[in-house]
């Protein structure tokens, strides 16, 4: 039996996306389970893990790096993975989230 595809014209439209930017909508850090700590004694500000970075998550000058946007990193490690000098360690998120609770509370 022979399968014939269709032509891309009678294929029926699946989802689009209306408007440029919507992906700002998504908060994908909402999801993030690992967080990407900075040891800032060992960035050399090489801007190597923003080249990496698939959620354009970290904010950069032409010289400097600057804190991860938590709103839209994932943890998905990559800048870790990627950062030619150990300055990134992926921490589990609700360590932290404890951490910051016991602080709260004193
Ligand atoms: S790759 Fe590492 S050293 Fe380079 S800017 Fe990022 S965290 Fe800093
Ligand atoms: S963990 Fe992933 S999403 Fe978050 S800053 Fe690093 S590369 Fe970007």
């Amino acid at each position: 039996m022979s399968y014939q595809l269709k032509p891309w014209h009678e294929i029926p439209i699946g989802s689009i996306v209306p408007e440029a930017g919507s992906s700002k909508l998504n908060h994908t850090g909402s999801w993030r389970m690992l967080r990407p700590v900075l040891n800032y004694d060992k960035c050399t500000h090489c801007l190597i893990c923003w080249i990496f970075c698939p959620d354009d998550s970290i904010p950069v000058s032409p010289q400097e790096r600057f804190e991860t946007d938590f709103e839209y990193c994932k943890g998905c490690g990559i800048c870790a993975v990627e950062c030619p000098y150990d300055a990134l360690e992926m921490v589990p998120e609700m360590e932290i989230k404890l951490k910051e609770l016991e602080e709260e509370i004193g």
